[in-house]
């Protein structure tokens, strides 16, 4: 599980790490008080489980308060990487001379923890990996005796990090080791630790990744996964208007009405299939919107057949049956799609259908059979 950066620093300062002086906003207004109250240059940041934020313009500092307001005004609900902004940091901006890189993973071949300090901070550490790999300084941690301090002065070392941060590194190194254990962690990073003009270190930046299987073991971390919306896939299609939900499998549903819906996700399931969504068009479906659900189903690369399962009430088959046409004559559509179609104007539909590409199917069952038996086909 990821969890945010002011919930990752929240865990840092728990350990004694100096961070910015700031808290989690939702509103431009909000931003505004929260500037106020730190009286000084803020830095405004967007809150997404992604990385190269800052590349992306989710990161910008505001010099007063109301120019903070004005920044979260572009970064709530700015698309960074798929995924939308629904909170920023707002905290004390941080007055970088120079920025480094702190971090542990788990490395499986070695089955010991290994911690990475690097004075090329600041940007992807991958980035540095690839292109300086000399520039990152590592150590396997012991898992007996734990990190000790003669080796952080040798990491530091290794890392060329000037004189004031080789003194100063100790305690944040410390407190990530105690975090990463303490969590079950997978990952924690302090990324940039940044030396201020004053001489002093702050964590500007805060990344932990906890180990799923432990989560049971963190109950306190329960109130951070519910917030969480992190499938690109859901955020696109709760952008477009849909009520999507993405499943694992390889079989794209779509169907007007939710119970509808859940009763084919499963029809096709006990005839052996696999579903890959939960997606209602509603009543009332005209072609655009089918056009919409057919491209949103799409966007998961799993998917290797649809079934379309619409009940005609106030869904017209015909409406529903143009809008599958001018679906699949606009898009590039390689699947096979199976359509049910019953209700109102159903008939004129299915007619409408003929000698297409689409595969008709006079119950849900035998959709169902035909859709799973297409897809296994592939
Ligand atoms: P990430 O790119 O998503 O990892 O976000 P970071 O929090 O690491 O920020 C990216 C970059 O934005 C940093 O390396 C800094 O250069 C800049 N930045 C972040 N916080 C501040 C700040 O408080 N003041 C200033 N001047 N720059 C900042
Ligand atoms: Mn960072």
């Amino acid at each position: 599980m990821k969890i945010h950066e002011y919930q990752a620093k929240e865990i840092f300062a728990k350990y004694g790490v100096p961070i910015p002086p700031g808290r989690v906003a939702r509103t431009p207004e909000e931003v505004k008080t929260i500037a106020q109250e730190v009286g000084k240059p803020v830095v405004v940041k967007a809150q997404v489980h992604v990385g190269g934020r800052g590349k992306a313009g989710g990161i910008k500092v505001g010099n007063t308060p109301e120019e903070a307001r004005s920044h979260a005004e572009k970064i709530l609900g700015m698309d960074i990487k798929g995924l939308i902004v629904h909170e920023v940091l707002v905290e004390e901006a941080a007055d970088i001379k120079e920025e480094y890189y702190l971090g542990i993973t788990t490395d499986r071949a070695a089955r010991r923890n290994i911690v990475m300090v690097s004075a090329a901070g600041g940007i992807d550490i991958e980035e540095v990996a690839a292109t300086d790999p000399e520039k990152i300084a590592r150590l396997h941690i012991d898992p007996a005796i734990g990190l000790q301090d003669f080796q952080i002065r040798q990491l530091a070392f290794e890392a060329r990090l000037p004189a004031a941060a080789v003194r100063g590194i100790g305690p944040f190194l410390k407190a990530l080791s105690k975090v990463y254990a303490d969590y079950d962690c997978s990952l924690a990073e302090i990324n940039p630790l940044v030396l201020t003009g004053a001489g002093t270190l702050i964590a500007a930046d805060a990344k932990i990744n906890i180990d799923d299987n432990a989560l049971f073991r963190h109950p306190d971390l329960a109130q951070y996964q519910e917030a969480q919306e992190d499938d690109p896939i859901e955020a696109e299609a709760h952008k477009r208007g849909l009520t999507y939900v993405r499943l694992d499998g390889d079989i794209g549903i779509i169907g007007n009405g939710a119970g509808l819906v859940m009763t084919t996700l499963d029809v096709v399931q006990r005839e052996g299939g696999r579903p890959a969504n939960f997606l209602d068009i509603g009543g009332g479906a005209k072609a655009e919107v089918v056009t919409k659900a057919i491209d949103t189903v799409l966007l998961d690369k799993n998917v290797k057949g649809i079934f379309f399962n619409i009940f005609g009430g106030i869904t017209r088959g015909d409406e529903v049956a143009k809008g599958m046409l001018e679906a699949i004559g606009t898009m590039d559509i390689t699947v096979p799609i199976v359509v049910r179609l019953t209700g109102t104007r159903a008939a004129e539909g299915l007619q409408l259908l003929e000698g297409s590409a689409l595969t008709p199917a006079a119950t849900m069952q035998e959709g169902a059979q035909k859709i799973v038996s297409l897809v296994n086909a592939a």
